[in-house]
């Protein structure tokens, strides 16, 4: 048995308009910065009733300071990084426009690069989706907990819904041509094959997003 359960890690202010990029710049916003847990069988993230060494796998969507700052955290815990991900972040400049801090994520932790699509427990209920383009190797994650429950965890290649609906990126990116396909990727999986899609840092959404820990599904 599968529960997912949403997790609030902190909120970040910013304008608007750097995340739904054509709209007009001066309106500050509150936004989440969320995380799923997922108990599975055979692996949990979780803090209901656990501790930080309890977790055995994390997964970081990107780099990016709000996405991987706590993972010294979880010093028992295998992280799963796409390759162009990690080795971008390792080689500050090599990427232009995607230089994340160190301090952040450059600790003797079991970093694990993946290329590509990955399933994490070899029973297609925790899979890895390269949805490159905010970051050099941006995840999402596609969790199926029963035969018809879906859930997407998007990150930050869709920062709300109103980018998705709108097909607007936000300014904060590394390429937008690849992003945009990682956009239009999850799309179609929200709507056509009917996943709930979790944007990455959307506040309307997350008022009505079930707490931990209540679970999601
Ligand atoms: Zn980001």
């Amino acid at each position: 048995m599968i529960r997912v359960y949403a997790l609030c890690t902190g909120y970040i202010e910013l304008d608007r308009a750097s995340m739904v990029s054509d709209l007009t710049p001066g309106q500050p916003w509150t936004v989440p910065v969320t995380s799923f847990l997922v108990d599975h069988p055979r692996g949990r993230l979780a803090r209901l009733g656990l501790t930080p060494v309890d977790v055995r796998y994390v997964a970081n969507s990107h780099l990016h300071f709000d996405h991987c700052g706590g993972n010294e955290f979880f010093p028992r815990a295998t992280f799963f990084v796409q390759r162009p991900e990690l080795e971008a972040a390792r080689r500050p400049g090599f990427v232009p426009s995607y230089s994340p801090s160190p301090i952040d994520f450059d600790h003797p932790l079991d970093y694990r690069m993946i290329d590509g699509e990955h399933d994490v427990f070899g029973d297609g209920s925790v899979v890895l989706l390269p949805t490159y383009g905010h970051t050099p190797g941006h995840q999402s994650l596609l969790i199926r907990a029963g035969k018809n429950a879906q859930i997407v965890c998007a990150s930050d290649a869709c920062y709300t819904r109103e980018n998705m609906d709108r097909d607007v990126l936000p300014k904060v990116l590394w390429n937008p041509s690849v992003m945009r396909d990682s956009l239009a990727a999850l799309r179609k999986l929200r709507d056509q094959a009917g996943a709930t899609m979790f944007y990455g840092h959307d506040p309307v959404q997350w008022e009505a997003t079930p707490r931990a820990p209540a679970p999601v599904i």
